[in-house]
């Protein structure tokens, strides 16, 4: 398998619009690694592409991704699902009458899908793009999993309920994936592991000069957002040979080469946009 990450940052990306802080300012200034496009996650080997940000076609055009065999969706989240309508563009096809289209089988864990019919009319959409021929929307049930060329994919529940990480198992590699909110989760023993790409959670104040970056008031329970150091627990007992840390909000205030000195402290890896992890 190998983990190419298409974007790495949050629901804030990096260079925030209009902002003229010095993380931002370097990162439109130096373009990647410092900058940081919405949480998105190929998985080349079973072809999989784990979340739909709004940047998802410029991301892929960049990639190295070619086929894509199946979607999968962590949760209905705008900065995960926004840009779905990528499944449009890449898939559809009016040269031809009645119009083709390549039609991508998606995944989305049974209790996540829920929500995409609560929210911002997102079924209704998928739905349409089902009408269309470009994709088929399948439900996992709880415990289920898929097998995707050779690879099984089992979503794991986040304390959220409504959140799924996901477990890939082929060719004796052991990989898992947690897109975002991971807020009050206790990891099962999922085995040995490979990698664990996991969000990075949110800093209640800087690391490096202990400025406050985020009020008290917002850290108090119930928690709403995993802090780094619950982040950092979180890995230690998912205890993988390799750790990435991804969905780096610009809120942190932290450039890539600060999270390349933390990690390096705290036994990490930070991602960036396009790093692409050989397992
Ligand atoms: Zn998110
Ligand atoms: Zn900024």
């Amino acid at each position: 398998m190998r983990v190419e990450i298409l974007g790495s940052g949050g629901a804030v990306t990096i260079p925030r619009p209009g902002c003229d802080c010095e993380v931002c300012v370097e990162a439109g200034a130096k373009g990647r690694p410092y900058e940081r496009t919405g949480p998105s996650v190929f998985v080349h080997g079973p072809d999989v592409l784990i979340d739909t940000p709004e940047e998802a076609k410029e991301q892929l055009n960049r990639s190295q991704v070619g086929r894509i065999r199946a979607g999968l969706y962590s949760h209905w989240h705008p900065d995960h699902t926004a840009g779905r309508r990528m499944w449009e563009s890449r898939n559809f096809d009016f040269r031809a009458f009645p119009a083709e289209a390549e039609r991508t089988p998606i995944y989305v864990p049974a209790r996540a899908w829920a929500e995409f019919e609560r929210w911002y009319g997102l079924a209704e959409q998928f739905r349409f793009l089902e009408r269309q021929g470009t994709v088929s929307v399948h439900l996992l049930g709880e415990g289920e999993s898929v097998d995707v060329g050779g690879t099984r994919i089992t979503p794991v529940p986040l304390h959220d309920e409504t959140t799924f990480a996901f477990l890939f198992e082929g060719e004796g590699t052991r990989l898992l994936v947690a897109m975002d909110e991971t807020q009050g989760w206790e990891p099962p023993d999922l085995g040995p592991l490979d990698l664990a790409v996991l969000p990075i959670g949110v800093f209640e104040l800087h690391p490096f000069t202990g400025e406050r970056l985020i009020p008290e008031e917002f850290c108090v329970p119930p928690v709403k957002k995993t802090r780094y150091g619950q982040a950092l627990e979180m890995a230690r007992a998912l205890g993988a040979a390799r750790t990435v840390f991804m969905h780096v909000e610009e809120m942190d205030s932290l450039s890539h080469d600060q999270l390349l000195e933390l990690g390096a402290m705290d036994g990490w890896e930070p991602a960036h946009d396009g790093l692409v992890i050989d397992l």
